[in-house]
């Protein structure tokens, strides 16, 4: 399993190869680097992957949640791609079934144009939401209905405590916890059982869950895992942060060894490493769990082709 984490500013966006499958989670962008137009169409150019109605096949496209940080690629991935599996929170249960369905006036941006396009791309979502690879993909959420009835989770933010969560198992595992913020992550583990069971089993990367903001820290969420803590690194994906309100700046338990063993190949002796910020460059994690951060996307590229 291949995995890069994109240094998209404040976004989030992520590219998964397994020996099988082709997974994008999340597809935020930033002014300077897009994940469709920097990397995945240069990619799938390369290798001369096959196209069917003149667009690229991914195996999955998982984008958490509705906020624009982390679809705001979704045109760009449209006009090239096809994504077999379509996840993300939606409204396309019936009737009796209302709470599995988003509520948009909740949203936080619902007449953007990323939104308007996550909502006009129907295909396979239906409820409950499936993974292109069950051996090595656990899938979690809290249905909105129930975010929406329940004050705490709705008032900490309705928008990202919907967001979907994805545990991915090979040679190495990794936790993408969505914008989940801290009542959410409560919650969202009473109510992914499987998502739990896979925490309990060992955690070694955590994408760090609403960008590694001290408003979303879950003890729940390291207390869920295997020692209490991840094995390798914990992954943030970085806002920039807005004067002295410090519920915007990035958690420091994150990078305590309190929360993280540090056995990586960043760690020398002398310099434990806990913790990474796309800020520093894209992520790079390669089959055996090797991590290198680069910030020339070619270099990536290279890995990958
Ligand atoms: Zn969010």
């Amino acid at each position: 399993m291949k995995i890069v984490i994109f240094n998209v500013g404040g976004a989030l966006s992520s590219y998964v190869e397994t020996s099988a499958k082709k997974i994008v989670i999340d597809l935020g962008k930033s002014g300077d680097f897009s994940p469709v137009n920097d990397f995945l169409l240069p990619l799938y150019k390369i290798r001369n992957e096959n196209r069917v109605s003149g667009k690229y096949q991914i195996d999955q496209l998982i984008l958490s949640h509705p906020h624009l940080d982390h679809i705001n690629d979704l045109e760009e991935f449209d006009k090239y791609f096809y994504p077999i599996l379509y996840t993300t929170p939606n409204d396309l249960s019936s009737d009796a079934n209302k709470h599995m369905n988003v509520n948009w006036s909740l949203i936080d941006d619902p007449k953007s144009d990323p939104v308007k396009k996550l909502r006009s791309l129907f295909y396979g979502r239906q409820l409950p939401l499936r993974v292109c690879e069950p051996t090595r993909m656990t899938i979690g959420y809290i249905y909105p209905g129930q975010v929406e009835d329940n004050d705490t989770l709705r008032n900490e933010s309705y928008t990202n405590n919907i967001s979907i969560g994805v545990v991915i198992r090979s040679t190495y595992s990794i936790f993408f916890a969505g914008d989940v913020q801290k009542e959410g992550m409560k919650v969202f583990l009473e109510e992914n059982p499987a998502i739990k069971k896979q925490l309990s089993e060992g955690i070694d990367f955590l994408v760090t869950p609403h960008h590694g903001l001290r408003s979303s820290f879950s003890t729940d969420l390291f207390d869920a895992m295997k020692r209490g803590k991840t094995t390798r690194l914990n992954i943030v994906s970085e806002k920039a942060t807005c004067g002295p309100d410090d519920k915007r700046q990035v958690d420091s338990r994150y990078s305590s060894s309190d929360y993280c063993e540090g056995a990586n190949n960043l760690c020398s002796q002398d310099t434990p490493v806990y913790q990474r910020k796309t800020s520093n460059g894209h992520i790079f994690i390669d089959d055996d769990g090797k991590i290198t951060i680069e910030t020339d996307i070619n270099k990536i590229l290279e890995k990958f082709v």
